[in-house]
């Protein structure tokens, strides 16, 4: 076994042991104990660290390693070091205390995403003790507050240090590289490279203000209500993109079933659990999530209002707003709570033949596809704007049958060792080869 392989766990459970509890009103703890762990694990063989603390608390924690080749573009592996809060009474075992059972690390982070920071650490740190230079500059960074937006973290860092980015064009990060058991001898990868985008919109209806008992044909409760129910009920058409199209096609070829683009819902089904990180990616989605109107029961108001998280398909962004707009009709207005882009990118070039020669050179039963999430990560407009290609690439071999997707943000959140130690084994590769 590498350095690598034998501490990858334990960093990881001590990075669980610390609560970074993001609950996205700055109440939480911060991150500061976090970064502390990783600035102390990377002082100990000799790294030096750039700390940087967005507000009381938020920390950040970034370092470059040197390439051999200064012609070469830098790559960015990054993390994040807060965690969803967790309910202690919801789950098997405290979800802070790290504990290592049935081959599993339990505890909150375990998969999103204390497993990628320990890997980064432990891989770095094998690195330098053994005096091994990557061909290319690498830029490892632990990052604050993803989980509430990235305001403390990635924006902080992208908006007033872009200098720790310079010469970065690619960068691979959460919500990638995991498997998929079609049988003992195909193992599919899933390699994250396109995210929906979000809109969170205020639906606002104007109306007439008056008594509950009069006539009132301009009610802004009736509008509101209207065209709530008109987005809420809208059946959106399929739409593949390029790389939901690929995805499909691999996935049925993979399974040995028909690819019917008018009907891909076979497909989906052969991917069990999977099916919650892409079933939304097959069409834009708009659901609507909160309602605002009125004080009393006999007053009609003069403004009604609601919340409606949309989220749109890259490159479809127009058509979706076109499409909503029709929706809520000419007599309600929608504003933007909350607008981030969507990402695609292609799959291929020098990076993801490397991530697909590293993970076969691992496991030689790997076939890596890409594929496009449904949610964001920090690879979403900060590092998108840096002009930064992001891939999720957390290469972790799983038990066929694990439910992984329910990890995310669940109950007795969990990640096998082993799946750790086949990480760091990868990322070795890819990082010195790339
Ligand atoms: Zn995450």
């Amino acid at each position: 076994m590498t350095p690598a392989e034998k501490e990858v766990a334990e960093l990881c459970v001590e990075l669980i042991r610390v609560d970074s509890s993001n609950y996205g009103d700055g109440s939480g703890p911060g991150e500061r104990a976090a970064a502390e762990v990783v600035m102390a694990r990377l002082a100990e063989v000799g790294i030096e660290s750039t700390y940087i603390e967005s507000a009381p608390g938020r920390g950040n924690v970034i370092t470059r390693v040197e390439g051999t080749d200064p012609s070469l573009p830098a790559l960015l592996v990054h993390g994040h070091l807060d965690v969803v809060p967790a309910n202690a009474a919801d789950w098997s075992v405290d979800p802070f205390a790290g504990e290592v059972r049935d081959g599993y690390i339990w505890g909150r982070g375990a998969v999103d995403m204390k497993d990628m920071d320990a890997m980064m650490l432990a891989v770095l740190r094998q690195l330098t003790r053994e005096g091994r230079r990557p061909r290319r500059d690498l830029v490892f960074a632990w990052l604050a507050d993803e989980e509430a937006g990235g305001t403390y973290g990635a924006k902080h860092l992208t908006a007033h240090h872009p200098e720790l980015f310079e010469g970065v064009t690619e960068a691979i990060s959460e919500v990638g590289g995991y498997s998929l058991e079609v049988d003992p001898s195909l193992r599919l990868y899933l390699i994250e490279t396109a995210q929906k985008g979000l809109a969170w919109m205020r639906l606002v209806a104007d109306g007439t203000a008056g008594h509950g008992s009069m006539l009132n044909s301009d009610n802004a409760v009736t509008e509101i209500a209207r065209a709530v129910a008109r987005v809420g009920a809208h059946d959106w058409p399929t739409t593949l993109t390029p790389t939901v199209r690929r995805f499909l096609t691999e996935v049925a070829d993979a399974f040995g079933i028909p690819f019917d683009e008018d009907a891909p819902e076979p497909i989906l089904e052969r991917i069990g659990p999977l099916v919650r990180f892409v079933g939304a990616t097959l069409h834009h989605t708009a659901n609507p999530t909160q309602l605002d109107a009125g004080y009393k029961s006999n007053v009609i108001p003069g403004q009604a209002a609601a919340v409606v998280d949309g989220r749109f398909l890259p490159g479809h962004e127009d058509d979706f707003f076109k499409t909503v707009d029709s929706l809520i009709g000419p007599k309600v207005r929608r504003e933007f709570v909350h607008h981030d882009i969507a990402l695609e990118t292609t799959f291929d070039g020098a990076l993801v033949e490397s991530m697909i020669a590293a993970l076969k050179a691992e496991d030689p039963t790997a076939r890596a596809i890409p594929y496009c999430m449904s949610g964001g990560t920090d690879n979403k407009t900060f590092f998108a704007d840096l002009g930064v290609r992001g891939f999720g690439f957390v290469p972790l071999r799983l038990p066929a049958g694990m439910d992984f997707a329910s990890m995310f943000h669940g109950v007795d959140e969990r990640v096998p060792v082993e799946a750790l130690q086949f990480g760091v084994r990868v990322l070795d590769r890819l990082l010195l080869d790339y």
